[in-house]
């Protein structure tokens, strides 16, 4: 069994991030199977700005859907695994983790590769590595 522990990088961004979801991401760091660093957490209004602005007023990929991120409110977490941005497969490992450890301590959670909870990547599902407390 790995057993994880958050990076200095991932401390910084859990500051300021609901305290619920704070204990879901360091419960999921233990029982993982690919290590993760939490690579954004609280986001500012000007930074989601910038992020929408991207792909639309200003060169690059489109990379945020909505100016009402939960990223604002500390309700969001974005989680890298270690293996990379195009192991699907490392996703879903540390989704998996993401939710055993949500249930654990029973808070509910949604996953932005799969916003609907039913377990199929559709349309717009593809937000892997961003995790948020449900409304
Ligand atoms: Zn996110």
């Amino acid at each position: 069994m790995p057993n994880f522990r958050l990076g200095q990088r991932s401390e910084s961004n859990l500051v300021g991030v609901n305290p619920e979801l704070v204990k879901v991401v360091r419960r999921a760091i233990e029982i993982t199977p690919v290590d993760f660093t939490v690579i954004e957490g609280v986001r500012t209004k000007a930074r989601q700005q910038e992020l929408w602005d991207q792909g639309r007023t200003k060169p690059g990929k489109i990379v945020t859907w909505t100016m009402r991120s939960k990223h604002i409110e500390g309700k969001a977490v974005d989680l890298l695994p270690v293996t990379g941005w195009d192991n699907l497969e490392s996703f879903k490992s540390v989704s998996k983790a993401m939710f055993q450890a949500a249930n654990e301590l029973g808070v509910k959670i949604v996953w932005g590769a799969d916003w609907n909870g039913n377990s199929v990547q559709e349309k717009g599902e593809n937000d892997s590595p961003h995790f948020e407390l449900s409304a």
